[in-house]
């Protein structure tokens, strides 16, 4: 059975309890919370009560917020309840969609059930608007916005239900894993989530991960001279991926690495750091355009938005690219700073029990739901047949021929007294065509990604007949254009689109701002073959035809003006977006990859962590006993063949700068057989340790030393580890599929290195339980000074 068909029976069942719920008094209906939840203590489970639950949620909407469900939109609960993506189309009523499921499973009281939206703006609107039906029926809502002190946040994280945006809540819960205490942890549930316009959060997102970066590194002095040396490298001595973003070096180019810098093997671990800022200095000058990817102001490197391509002040790339810039274009270079957590967007949703999403476009990239997050896609019917017309796309040779005709294409929606949004790619495009209509006195409201308040009185006055509205594609998602009643009458919305964006799904993203809800509107996508995705996509076959055509052209025998009817042209579009879809799709699936191993390591460091904040005796200790025998069992087998001297530095570096020399010979007494040699070392170390645990008189006293110095080791080795894999993805990215295997190098290489951090991290303990040196302050607290 289809998950529809299945849904529709259980709304049966729904529909059929629901009058109960309409002839109950507000007190009857408000209690319904507690029953279940007495249910739920009995042994009922969720899925048991899903009707009823369904049922009182809709009726709650009724009277709090004067809106009844339909049909499709507890179809579409249904879907979000079960873990799926309901795909219901812009103006079917989302937010309201969500109050079914979201009462469904947070009436369980189990807490860390979460509504995500992609902005602050949207939060506050549905968190306050929304929230109100919860906290009717005995729900407590958190709204995280400005959420920042602990206070605060302890208080937002303990309400059965938050609504907050995806970057505020992987950021507290990469903060929660850097503290101290468990106490301080807030975002410990991860129950059920909803994520709102879930295709832009999972996929256009998805290269983004959240950092929190630390104190600054030691300054490298590789920046320049490697620039130097990419700059003066030539064509042949690196190559381009196909989408061309991807650089390598060429073997003819690696060559001449090896012989300038006169190293025998430039993959070698010793020039680990050399061959990364080799590869950063490529990628910087090769991949990265100045005004397009950043601008430089004040003497500083200021990186642009890709999408809206505003500047994002303070923010910088990591893994060192930014300082790679900042030495290509010659401005100081500024320090690199260390990472202290990072996760991406799909391992903070991975994290959820029930994972669950709502958009209007999502069925065009199913595969990549199910292949990366195991989501299925239910396209749920629109509540009234659609009337929306879909003009095919026209195309034109030229850009020119093009403007002109979507200019003309918006007069005769002015001329019909229709409200006309006009779409474009970015901003540059939106800049540049808000010209042209002021040159053709044409008033009308720029809309790009200024800041969504300003967004939405924008769009609101969008549905107005005499509206001309010019926007890039990602501006205003969640908000809905109003149709006066006259716009109605005249034909509805008539969107322009002056170009194909780079995926299907975001074209359907802007059609689908016309004909809600029935609504009458038009959609219209003008195309050229100068577009930008055309000419970086296109076949050559396609070329070739677009020369021809310039060439007609110039004779006379082609109007540019006309539309192009040929195959070639008429499918360009298609076959551009379709190979820049499987390029992103291919990045995507390796983000995912590298990302996978990473959390897993990561993973494993915050359960440790956790347990060791705890403080839980037993483990602590076996932690420090662990610490004791590694470090002397790595010391052995590191040494073959043990001199006295060895032993020595050992002793005086580890255990105690003052050990008395003849207490060591005495000890050993001639016999350096690794059986020994331990019992001696252990024995040395176990007395050390105990005079440095001994120096506490209080057992909570000790208990937190060992707590601190334990975590001070975990996390400084794990810092370096998230250094080192950062920048052991840019190195095993800077080599062509061709000459290895980007992603297994990874994997070998990460796991290596995980090892040798486990390692470090049993010396940094051992040497902290032994070694760190306590003062009093004045105040009588303590102060300890790690070695
Ligand atoms: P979406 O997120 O699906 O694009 P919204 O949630 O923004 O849509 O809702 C669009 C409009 O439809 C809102 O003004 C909302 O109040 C209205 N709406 C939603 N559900 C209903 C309903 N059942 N009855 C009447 N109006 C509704
Ligand atoms: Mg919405």
């Amino acid at each position: 059975m289809s998950k529809l068909k299945k849904y529709r029976k259980i709304a049966k069942k729904i529909y059929q309890v629901l009058p109960k719920y309409q002839q109950m008094t507000d007190e009857e209906l408000q209690d319904q919370t507690r029953i279940f939840q007495e249910e739920l203590a009995g042994g009922r489970t969720l899925t048991q009560l899903l009707p009823r639950t369904f049922a009182v949620a809709m009726e709650a909407d009724r009277r709090v917020l004067g809106l009844s469900p339909y049909e499709v939109q507890v179809l579409g609960g249904l879907a979000l309840f079960f873990g799926n993506i309901a795909e219901m189309k812009t103006g079917e009523g989302k937010t309201l969609v969500a109050t079914l499921p979201m009462y469904a499973r947070a009436v369980a009281g189990n807490r860390g059930n979460f509504l995500i939206t992609t902005n602050d703006y949207l939060v506050e609107r549905d968190g306050k608007e929304i929230g109100a039906v919860y906290e009717w029926l005995g729900l407590s809502v958190g709204i995280g916005v400005d959420v920042e002190e602990d206070d605060e946040k302890r208080q937002l994280y303990a309400n059965d239900i938050i609504y907050t945006t995806h970057s505020t809540l992987g950021f507290h819960y990469l903060f929660d894993n850097l503290g101290t205490e468990l106490s301080k942890q807030y975002v410990k549930r991860f129950n059920f989530v909803i994520v709102d316009e879930i295709d832009s959060v999972l996929l256009d997102a998805a290269q983004t991960s959240l950092v929190i970066s630390g104190a600054p590194k030691v300054q490298s002095n590789y920046f320049e001279i490697s620039d130097w040396f990419v700059k003066s490298m030539e064509d042949d001595d690196y190559e381009f991926s196909e989408d061309k973003k991807k650089v390598w070096f060429t073997p003819q180019g690696l060559d001449k690495i090896e012989e300038y810098f006169d190293i025998d093997d430039i993959f070698s671990e010793q020039y680990f750091d050399q061959y990364r800022h080799l590869v950063l200095a490529l990628q910087a000058n090769m991949l990265k355009k100045n005004g397009q990817e950043y601008v430089v102001e004040d003497g500083k490197v200021v990186l642009l938005d890709e999408v809206n391509g505003r500047k994002m002040d303070g923010v910088k790339l990591n893994g060192g690219l930014h300082q790679a810039i900042e030495a290509k274009e010659e401005v100081d270079v500024t320090a690199e700073t260390k990472t202290l957590g990072m996760i991406s967007y799909q391992s903070l949703f991975h994290k959820f029990k029930v994972l669950s999403g709502m958009t209007g476009t999502a069925k065009t990239d199913e595969k990549e739901f199910i292949q990366t997050y195991n989501l299925k896609v239910v396209e749920i019917p629109t509540n009234k047949p659609s009337r929306r017309i879909d003009q095919p796309d026209q195309v034109y040779l030229t850009n020119r021929a093009k403007i002109d005709h979507s200019l003309a294409t918006v007069q005769a929606g002015m001329a019909a007294k229709r409200p006309v949004l006009i779409e474009t790619g970015s901003v540059t495009m939106s800049n540049l065509y808000s010209l042209v209509l002021l040159e053709n006195r044409i008033p009308h409201n720029l809309l790009n990604a200024s800041t969504a308040p300003r967004e939405k009185l924008i769009v609101s006055e969008a549905g107005q007949t005499d509206s001309i509205t010019l926007a890039t594609s990602m501006a205003g998602r969640g908000t809905d254009i109003k149709l006066s009643k006259e716009a109605k009458e005249n034909g509805g919305l008539l969107v322009v689109g002056t170009e194909r964006m780079t995926s299907k799904r975001i074209d359907n993203q802007l059609r689908g701002r016309a004909g809600r809800q029935g609504e009458p509107g038009e959609s219209q996508f003008m195309v050229s073959l100068e577009d930008k995705i055309v000419v970086e996509n296109g076949p050559d076959r396609l070329r070739k035809f677009y020369e021809h055509g310039q060439k007609r052209v110039e004779k006379g025998k082609l109007d540019p003006n006309n539309a192009l009817k040929q195959r070639v042209a008429v499918h360009a579009m298609d076959n551009a977006q379709k190979k820049v879809g499987n390029s992103e799709l291919e990045s995507r699936k390796e983000t995912t990859g590298y990302d996978a191993i990473m959390s897993n390591q990561r993973e494993k460091i915050y359960v440790a962590r956790n347990r060791v904040l705890a403080q839980d005796p037993a483990y602590l200790n076996a932690l420090i006993n662990g610490a004791l025998e590694k470090v002397i069992d790595n010391f052995i087998s590191d040494h073959r063949k043990m001199q006295l001297n060895d032993i020595t530095n050992f002793v005086y570096n580890n255990i105690d700068t003052g050990f008395a020399f003849q207490r060591i010979k005495d000890g050993l007494n001639g016999n350096f057989k690794k059986k020994n040699v331990r019992q001696f070392l252990m024995a040395a170390a176990r007395e050390a340790l105990q005079r440095s645990l001994d120096r506490f008189r209080s057992p909570m006293q000790l208990a937190y030393y060992k707590k601190v110095v334990i975590l001070k080791a975990i996390d400084t080795c794990w810092i370096d580890q998230l250094d080192y894999l950062q920048q052991l993805k840019m190195i095993v990215t800077g080599r062509s599929a061709a000459q290895h295997k980007p992603i297994t190098e990874f994997t070998l290489d990460s796991r290596r290195g995980f090892f040798r951090m486990e390692n470090e991290a049993w010396l940094a303990m051992f040497r902290n339980l032994i070694l760190t040196e306590l003062d009093q302050n004045k105040d009588g607290s303590l102060e300890m000074t790690f070695p």
